[in-house]
């Protein structure tokens, strides 16, 4: 009996998209340049989308630390928008209630939907510690 290749058994590069010859089975690149490119071109993906999000992080870190400067501890949300705040990049969050208690690097706050309240710089957001603004 004759074996016939399928067209989904058909292997193509990962990186060049050209069918790959011969192998093992699970062989995704045609040769080692297509792999070095295509792992080279994912970290450098990686690497963009880690430097976008610090750069936001690093940007809201700056705007909330202006607003402890003018001593301005509560906000309206369209206000802090409009300064260029993006609540979306915070390094913690935590439920509380209908509130959430979130912190950018050592600064943070109670945010509601309309507003953040109690900004503060208060050490990194943890798990351990006891709710905002409570005692043990
Ligand atoms: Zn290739």
């Amino acid at each position: 009996m004759i074996r016939t290749r399928k067209d989904e058994d058909v292997r193509r590069c990962l990186n060049c998209g050209k069918v790959i010859v011969g192998g093992r089975p699970d062989k995704l690149f045609c040769c080692a340049r297509c792999k070095n490119a295509w792992h080279n071109a994912r970290l450098r993906f990686q690497k963009n989308q880690r430097d976008r999000v610090i750069a936001r992080l690093l940007k809201n870190h700056e705007i909330l630390t202006t607003l402890l400067q003018l001593r301005m501890y509560s906000v309206d949300f369209p206000d802090l928008i409009e300064m260029g705040y993006n609540p979306d990049y915070v390094t913690g969050y935590r439920k509380q209630g209908r509130k959430s208690v979130c912190s950018c690097f050592e600064i943070r706050y109670v945010q509601t939907p309309s507003r953040i309240s109690g900004l503060r710089k208060g050490g990194i957001l943890s798990e351990e510690e006891p709710p905002y603004g409570k005692k043990k």
